[in-house]
């Protein structure tokens, strides 16, 4: 069973559409499994490797800007112990879960 306290609600996204050309858009919350958690996202910042991107003709256009975040868990997965919804927290998404690994980082 998944707890959820939001479901509703738009997912704003910047896009890098083009060398330093980022598009905001709209797209639909994700819907998330029973090993994960959805977090309403309050702040997220640009670091670094954002502007990299953007300055770089040769990034993969259509990539989300924005990587480092904070927010409120909105819900939470059944078999997640140790997250709870309201739960305030930071994102560092360059931390893998080990359990699907990219093609490209299985010597991660
Ligand atoms: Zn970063």
């Amino acid at each position: 069973m998944t707890v959820t306290k939001e479901i509703k609600g738009v997912n704003r996204c910047a896009i890098l559409k083009a060398v330093k050309t980022v598009e905001l858009q709209e797209r639909p919350v994700p819907t998330i499994n029973d090993d994960q958690v959805l977090v309403k996202v309050m702040s997220t910042g640009i670091c670094g490797s954002d502007i990299y991107h953007y300055n770089n003709p040769h990034a993969p256009h259509g990539m989300v800007l924005g990587h480092e975040s904070a927010g409120q868990i909105t819900q939470v997965g059944a078999n997640v112990k140790t997250r709870h919804v309201g739960q305030n927290v930071a994102i560092e998404p360059g931390f893998l879960c080990k359990k699907q690994v990219p093609k490209a980082s299985k010597n991660i």
